[in-house]
């Protein structure tokens, strides 16, 4: 039997999960989860501002595990997987560091913008925070997240292309030096790779709190798509670039009939259309993606202790591969001094 590729991806226990992550993320994970062996990461060593807020990490993990369930994820054909319990990554961030430039962090565009956000960027009103050491280097981790369990294949959305980048050249340089130990990932970007929020902000974000939640209840959809951003100020009946209109970008990500989208896109690049229609067609299609992701969300909540159970077994499958992993970077690095005498 030849072994299956594997999979390496996850989220920070930041909140619930958003349409930005499914579109940019989660549904190819859904669609890959029965072709690869894969691990779901909840990445609670990751979260920025862990030490102010431990609570809200605490409930974010399980937010997120049923908003994993909620989209289709299967946790006894996947790992879920959280972060700090298989403390492997921690020793194996360790030990890549000795292997990755200072000047590839500093480089990072990703990293770059997220530590600008963090301190405040220009507007003056923004509390200024101190970003943590853990901030600078969660690249680091997250190279060692994809190489722990010697993943070919990253799923992500268009974001997370640097750190990719960053795991393929450090895997590079391990084998190279030493012994081959990872295969280099490749990563696959959604059919959305970044989507803009219902403010128009070029990415939906929780933390520019322009969102629309997987679990929001079909009232809530209505009414955030009502107060949505409609594109520059326009007459009902002018034409428009459909680009430019978020309601139009949503309609295209989230409308599954092809057919209907190429012929409001025409008509409303052609003789434009009222954004009021267009935001009710909207709510109608996203409820309808999102009812059967509320019902199973549900059914799973009703049951937490039968979903700790899956994330338990799937963590202790995961460090069972992990611990391989390090027994290989140990035997490559020449680490076993214990044995030299
Ligand atoms: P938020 O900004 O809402 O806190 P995040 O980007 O910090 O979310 P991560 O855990 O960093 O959340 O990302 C999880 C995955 O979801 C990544 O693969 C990321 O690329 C993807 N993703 C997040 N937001 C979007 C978006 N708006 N469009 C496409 N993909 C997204
Ligand atoms: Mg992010």
């Amino acid at each position: 039997m030849t072994e299956r590729e594997r999979i390496l991806t996850g989220i920070r226990p930041t909140g619930s999960l958003h349409l930005g992550h499914y579109a940019g993320a989660l549904e190819n994970w859904v669609k890959l989860q029965h072709d690869y062996d894969c691990n779901f990461l909840i990445a609670d060593y990751q979260v920025s501002d862990y030490a102010d807020d431990i609570a809200h990490v605490r409930q974010s993990v399980w937010e997120v595990v049923l908003d994993w369930l909620a989209v289709g994820l299967d946790p006894e054909g996947s790992n879920f997987v959280i972060e700090s319990l298989a403390p492997e990554h921690a020793e194996l961030t360790t030990l890549l560091s000795w292997f990755l430039p200072l000047s590839m962090l500093e480089r990072n565009p990703t990293l770059k913008a997220e530590m600008a956000a963090l301190e405040g960027g220009e507007d003056p009103s923004v509390e200024r925070k101190p970003v943590p050491v853990a901030f600078f280097t969660y690249p680091v981790m997250q190279v060692a997240n994809i190489l722990m369990p010697r993943a070919h294949l990253v799923p992500v959305g268009e974001d997370q292309l640097p750190h990719i980048e960053l795991t393929r050249e450090t895997a590079r340089r391990f084998n190279h030096r030493f012994k081959d130990v990872f295969p280099e990932p490749r990563a696959k970007v959604g059919r959305v790779p970044r989507l803009v929020g219902i403010d128009g902000n070029a990415k939906m974000s929780k933390s520019r709190g322009n969102t629309i939640d997987l679990k929001d209840d079909a009232e809530t959809v209505a009414k955030k798509i009502r107060g949505m951003y409609g594109g520059p100020p326009r007459g009902a009946t002018e034409p428009g670039d459909p680009d430019e209109n978020p309601i139009m970008l949503y309609l295209a990500a989230f409308d599954p009939d092809e057919a209907e989208v190429a012929e409001l896109r025409q008509r409303y690049a052609t003789q434009g259309l009222p954004n009021k229609e267009l935001k009710e067609l909207l709510t109608k299609h996203l409820n309808e993606l999102l009812e059967p992701m509320r019902e199973r969300r549900a059914k799973y909540a009703a049951n937490m202790p039968q979903v700790r159970e899956a994330v338990e077994h799937g963590t202790k499958r995961f460090r069972v591969l992990a611990q391989e992993t390090m027994e290989m970077v140990h035997d490559a690095l020449d680490m076993n001094y214990l044995e030299q005498y």
